[in-house]
């Protein structure tokens, strides 16, 4: 069968290297560095991290036609024992106080219960960016009351309360499949009052535009989902549709490359750059290689090359090839000297009201 992810379809978009080069090609009015500066931050550097996101693979049960990652059930990466055990020696030896696991559908990852149990044990915020559709396969029917026990924070991907425009986006089906999904996770306790089981969902853009006023779209999305489906649900975040990977291939399929571009570019938000997930947030992926976030590692724009460059390093605490080794806490402040790498895809992040893992960052 012939799935349509990028590597599958041999896009010329494929390689993380020709999407850089094509982002790099296009006339904008100014670099991000130069919007960074502006706003104080040149060139933009971390704060302590206080999430770890481990991104497990890019396996996925969906093709989701915006998917930053290309994942899919044709990709095989997926994160090996040595690196998992890397990402819970540097936990235990440092007080990050989040761990966001993320994919693919990260669940499909043979450890992912193993991982999830551990940084629960720890006493971390465990969070779960779940697809919904994933909790109701028949190998997974356990999946939701695992994840209530070990009070998972789920963050769930629903672009519309539409069906018609969710299907359009995610494929056939998927939007049945995720309310029945959310209605298993209200019966647990998700989303309800006081249970102190959060649900929060996640909305993008169904097109070349920018998204809605976060605070606005979540009355109505409760409104709507409750009344349509007898759904709750804690949070909206509005996220901004990144240029990179299938969402840039569909851009530039549809000519609407350079319009979406100098739209990002022309709402840049000084405000929203304090707030930028890569600045408290360390991203692994599922090779073990470190990024400044989610986004970086898709485009393979490691972290700056003087700093530690795997979560083995870290767990080593290597801080350079040539050791003596230092511990985990002081590998981890050496990486926090870097600058952050940053890229004309950047402006994705600071359009408008922001975008992040968490949604809208500052105030349209
Ligand atoms: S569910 Fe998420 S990871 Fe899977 S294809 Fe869709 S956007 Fe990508
Ligand atoms: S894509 Fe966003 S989060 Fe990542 S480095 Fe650029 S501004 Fe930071």
């Amino acid at each position: 069968m012939s799935l349509p992810t990028l590597l599958n379809t041999r896009s010329p978009l494929a390689p993380p290297a020709a999407q850089r080069a094509r982002l790099d090609a296009l006339p904008l009015a100014r670099t991000f560095r130069e919007a960074a500066a502006s706003a104080g931050h040149e060139p933009l550097r971390p704060v302590a991290a206080t999430t770890l996101q481990i991104n497990v693979g890019k396996r996925c049960n969906q093709v989701c036609r915006h998917c930053h990652v290309d994942a899919g059930p044709d990709r095989r990466e997926v994160m090996p024992d040595e690196v998992v055990e890397a990402c819970f020696a540097l936990l235990a030896a440092t007080d990050i106080p989040t761990v966001d696991i993320t994919g693919g559908a990260p669940e499909l990852h043979p450890r992912f219960r193993d991982m999830v149990a551990r940084a629960a044990g720890l006493g971390r915020r465990v969070m779960d960016r779940c697809n919904l559709t994933i909790l109701t396969l028949p190998a997974y029917e356990d999946l939701a009351e695992f994840l209530a026990v070990h009070r998972v924070e789920i963050v769930a991907s629903l672009p519309s309360y539409a069906g018609a425009m969710t299907d359009r986006q995610r494929g056939d089906g998927v939007f049945e499949k995720s309310i029945e999904a959310l209605q298993r996770l209200n019966a647990l306790g998700y989303g309800a009052p006081g249970s102190g089981l959060e649900l929060d969902l996640v909305t993008n853009p169904v097109g070349a535009f920018l998204p809605a006023g976060q605070a606005a779209l979540e009355r109505d999305w409760k409104q709507q989902l409750e009344r349509r489906h007898g759904i709750r649900f804690n949070r909206l975040f509005t996220i901004t549709n990144m240029p990179i990977s299938r969402y840039l291939d569909w851009l530039e399929r549809s000519g609407n490359l350079q319009g979406y571009m100098d739209r990002l570019v022309q709402a840049f938000n000084p405000a929203t750059v304090d707030g930028l997930m890569c600045r408290n947030t360390l991203s692994v992926g599922w090779d073990g290689r470190l990024y400044d976030c989610d986004f970086n590692q898709m485009l393979d724009l490691a972290v700056e090359a003087s700093a530690p460059q795997t979560v083995m390093d870290l767990a080593r605490g290597l801080i350079t090839a040539n050791p003596p080794p230092v511990s985990p806490v002081e590998a981890l402040a050496a990486l926090r000297r870097r600058a952050i790498a940053v890229g004309p895809h950047c402006f994705g992040c600071t359009a408008g009201a922001g975008s992040s893992c968490g949604g809208a960052t500052a105030d349209a």
